[in-house]
């Protein structure tokens, strides 16, 4: 089996709730998804995406998509999209890093293995654990109240995990902000339910320090990217007795081996475009379960058809390791898939259907940009 043809497309996913605030002042209304369709000699086709989280919130961005595609795409042309490590020599021979250029190549070869065995991509992946997997909600920065009640709508609407945004300026409130904020969202806490508290990087160890001060007795929650870099978060993380997670710290293979050799953290967020796809996001859950770390498998956001990358290999990880997964489809107003993974009783199983088991809706991506 060779891949004849690749195609590129864009397609733009309005926020859909409104401006999305993360810690630095930094704001999003929408995101950019790079969309790839990759179809093979004897007719089958693949299909990926990966879409960063804007410009400014790790080094990704979507033009560099394009770009690394098309730096990528003629070297594999050719290729036997099945062969899914070698697909990935190839692109690292082909361009160095760029970890989300190679997300949406990367998945779409793995949909093509699956659609050619018959077998769902979780089976490809290790198999499915069976388990409805609890969803995380993301709950930007805003006022403490806000975002209690934010925690509330998506509690009412199934959600078992939040992922609490802080990171306040001192011009905003500082650290005095960030601990109320927690404080508000917490307030009414279900038994079962888990809070990630995220900073995306926005604290030093002195503001973290102090906000963690501040906090009344008791809360039950971990420490997500609390800072920007390695020797901050070491830092903190040997003078806090709060469980910290790694996000965007967490990129290559090497920086989890890192986590682990330096014992930064207890858990991962293991968002497939960061990771390079899902040929390196299995790697991850291997090393990250082998040291008894926890995962949330996410990606930076996305539409459908990155949730349905994030669903099969979130279901292949056991359930002691698994926090949560997230269902970018409900942070965007835009569906470009049909995929039968609907939210029941706190979770989401994923569908048994051949590759990714989705039916992309072509009507709403347009022309491609490119074809390789
Ligand atoms: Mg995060």
């Amino acid at each position: 089996m060779k891949i004849k043809r690749i195609e590129l497309y864009q397609v733009e996913l309005p926020y859909s709730g409104g401006v999305y605030q993360l810690s630095g002042g930094r704001t999003y209304c929408s995101f950019d998804a790079g969309i790839v369709r990759i179809e093979t000699e004897c007719g089958i086709e693949g299909w990926g995406e990966s879409t960063p989280f804007g410009a400014s919130y790790i080094a990704a961005h979507a033009r560099g998509v394009r770009a690394g595609i098309a730096e990528i795409a003629p070297h594999l042309i050719g290729r036997d999209p099945r062969h899914v490590d070698r697909i990935n020599d190839a692109m690292d021979t082909a361009l160095v890093a760029h970890n989300h250029a190679k997300t949406a190549l990367d998945v779409a070869c793995w949909d093509i293995f699956g659609k050619a065995v018959n077998m769902p991509v979780c089976a490809l992946l290790g198999g499915s654990t069976g388990n409805r997997m609890p969803i995380i909600s993301s709950i930007y920065a805003g006022t403490p109240e806000d975002m209690r009640h934010r925690v509330a709508e998506h509690r009412s609407m199934g959600y078992q995990g939040h992922s609490i945004k802080i990171g306040a300026l001192d011009s905003e409130g500082g650290p005095a902000l960030d601990a109320e904020r927690i404080a508000a969202a917490l307030a009414d806490r279900l038994p079962g339910e888990y809070f990630i508290v995220d900073a995306n990087g926005g604290l030093l160890p002195e503001t973290a320090l102090r906000m963690l001060r501040l906090l009344p007795q008791g809360l039950d929650f971990v420490l997500e990217a609390p800072c920007a870099s390695w020797r901050e978060t070491l830092s903190l993380r040997q003078r806090c007795n709060v469980p910290i997670i790694i996000d965007e710290l967490a990129q290559q293979d090497q920086d989890i081996i890192q986590i682990i050799a330096q014992d930064v953290a207890d858990g991962i967020g293991l968002k497939i475009s960061k990771a390079g796809g899902l040929t390196h996001g299995r790697r991850h859950r291997d090393i990250c379960c082998a040291a008894g770390l926890t995962l949330s498998v996410q990606d930076t956001v996305g539409s459908t058809i990155a949730f349905a990358a994030i669903a099969h290999l979130g279901s292949t990880v056991p359930q002691r390791f698994l926090r949560c997964i997230l269902d970018c489809r409900d942070m965007v107003t835009l569906s470009t898939a049909r995929f039968d993974a609907p939210v029941q009783d706190g979770g989401v199983m994923v569908p048994d259907a051949p590759g990714l088991g989705i039916e992309v809706d072509k009507s709403v991506l347009g022309d491609p940009v490119a074809v390789w």
